[in-house]
């Protein structure tokens, strides 16, 4: 018996709900943290968080305005479903760049990150990897899901239902038979 995509369903397969982080909320959070050890961040952040879902590589950034004078800070969607302390951490690492002087990870940067650190049990660093944060590598793909049919390509780095019994699917576009692919390891 295999499960068909619902007309209309843009997805392969359906996808459980699934319940995510409100990072606007957990960033006001983390402000009022960095606030409460007296460090200067901006009072011009923006307070709506940019959620970036492509594989940059990159966990976070924070982008200053130097018309407007505001900061805009964003995160990877992976973090959306990590722990909410990760989550947080990485926000932290980002509200610390609108510091005076600290659009860098020196010294005054680092003084902050620590101070962070021993406040709230973070572990802020100047730079993060998957494995350190816990965190899905959206830049590896180890199975390639491929439709016989149309030839559709569906990367996936984790196993799942899907990748395990293709078989049980069918492609949302053309209705053909999956396969499934297993990809050399790739290093990021
Ligand atoms: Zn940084
Ligand atoms: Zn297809």
């Amino acid at each position: 018996m295999k499960q068909e995509a619902f007309a209309g369903q843009k997805n392969i397969y359906p996808v459980p709900p699934q319940a995510v982080l409100n990072v606007d909320v957990l960033l006001q959070e983390v402000i009022a943290q960095a606030k409460t050890l007296h460090i200067p961040v901006s009072e011009h952040i923006q307070p709506h968080v940019r959620i970036n879902r492509r594989a940059t590589g990159r966990f976070g950034a924070c982008f200053a305005d130097r018309r407007t004078g505001t900061f805009q800070i964003e995160i990877s969607d992976v973090l959306l479903t990590a722990r909410r302390q990760v989550c947080c951490q990485t926000l932290a690492h980002e509200v610390l760049h609108t510091c005076y002087g600290c659009q860098n990870h020196k010294k005054r940067w680092q003084q902050y990150a620590e101070r962070m650190n021993c406040a709230y049990g973070y572990a802020i660093a100047r730079t993060d990897s998957p494995e350190r944060l816990g965190v899905e590598n959206k830049r590896v793909v180890r199975y390639l899901v491929r439709c016989g049919g149309c030839g559709a390509e569906i990367p996936r780095a984790r196993r799942s239902r899907l990748v395990e019994h293709p078989e049980e699917f069918c492609c949302a576009k053309c209705g053909g038979t999956l396969t499934v692919e297993r990809v050399a390891e790739q290093k990021s």
